[in-house]
């Protein structure tokens, strides 16, 4: 159950009815938006049926919800997000290009990439410090070494980072560094994760699982958001099919299905769904064209040398159509590129 705060609501009226909901019993989980608060409940629905909230002051609406996640859901939140990270803006009015290396792996590769990226129109800088990797014999990243590097180039070039985390203890360390802390394909479904970045202060990419469905996926964002969060970005990175062609199937319909259910923005990564460097921007065009918010893909100086996904890395030739695409495409659809908005 969902109770739907007035825009006008004040504190206590907030606070009594958290006090009824416990008194009786339930759980109750605050979202403060911009424009409005809302209270998701667990526990016994008739319970809460009986507590009479609708009658409560600053209330405007208690809702029954059958969709197992709520708080991201757009049936309370029509108006969907817009998510800042290190002032950079991901959300329906703009286009927020991220781009850098799959792998942190040196000072210089990471300043290179950074550039590059930077050149092509990213406003944000992507690299992996602590690297999920299929195979335990595979470079596992630099760890706290490659956050450090990253805080760097963060320095040289004035763009804020986002950066993988893989285990809940490394929250604290791993926020005390990135601007955004993105959670992999393989750990969407790592509750204990979700739950620490949901407490983490930090705005969260959240990645689809290759096995999941949309509505999972929507489930694990609420994971987060439960925990208070509600600054979620998703990204669509492909899902496993039958066809080998590509490494996973890019689901470009998850895109505007997404829209509909939920008001977090949604990013596209073309680079680990195709896995493949001459998919990539024919994969973003049609990103940008299926009304994404955002793009993140890999870059890499020389990507014959990289320790990670090298094959799918772009080089300037590449980043050249893809600047033009992002360039070009997003105001066609009334976006504007995302530049960084002034402290
Ligand atoms: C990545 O972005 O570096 C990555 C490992 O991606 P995914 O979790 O989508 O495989
Ligand atoms: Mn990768």
């Amino acid at each position: 159950m969902v109770v739907v705060m007035k825009p006008d609501a004040e504190a206590d009226d907030v606070n009594a009815v958290i006090a009824r909901v416990e008194a009786a019993g339930g759980e109750a989980f605050v979202s403060r938006g911009v424009t409005r608060t809302i209270i998701g409940l667990v526990g016994d629905v008739e319970t809460f049926s009986g507590l009479n909230l609708r009658a409560m002051p600053g209330v405007a609406d208690v809702m029954r919800v059958s969709a197992p996640y709520k708080l991201v859901s757009r049936i309370h939140h029509p108006e969907m997000t817009t998510v800042f990270v290190g002032g950079v803006p991901i959300g329906p009015d703009t286009f927020t290009l991220i781009a850098g290396p799959c792998a942190v792996e040196t000072p210089q590769q990471t300043l290179e990439a950074a550039q590059m990226a930077q050149a092509a129109g990213a406003t944000l800088l992507r690299g992996g410090a602590y690297k999920p990797r299929t195979s335990p014999y595979a470079f596992q990243g630099l760890g706290e070494e490659g956050l450090r590097i990253l805080a760097n180039v963060r320095e040289a070039t004035g763009l804020p980072i986002v950066t993988e985390i893989v285990d809940a203890h490394d929250v604290d360390l791993v926020a005390s560094y990135a601007d955004m802390l993105q959670v992999g394909t393989r750990n969407m479904a790592n509750f204990a994760l979700l739950q620490a970045v949901g407490q983490s202060g930090k705005p969260v990419m959240l990645k689809r699982g290759m096995q999941a469905t949309v509505e999972e996926w929507l489930m694990a964002a609420e994971y987060i958001a439960q925990r208070g969060n509600l600054d979620i970005v998703l990204c669509e990175r492909g899902i496993r099919t039958f066809e080998r062609a590509t490494r996973n199937t890019l689901d470009i319909s998850a895109v505007p299905v997404v829209h509909a259910l939920s008001h977090l923005p949604i990013i596209v990564d073309p680079s680990h769904s195709g896995g493949r460097r001459d998919l990539v921007v024919p994969l973003s065009r049609a990103a940008i064209a299926v009304g994404a918010d955002g793009l993140i893909v890999d870059v890499h100086p020389h990507p014959e040398q990289a320790l990670c996904d090298g094959p799918q890395a772009l080089v300037d030739e590449d980043l050249r159509a893809l600047a033009a695409a992002v360039r070009q495409l997003p105001p066609l659809l009334g976006r504007r590129p995302a530049a960084p908005v002034p402290a």
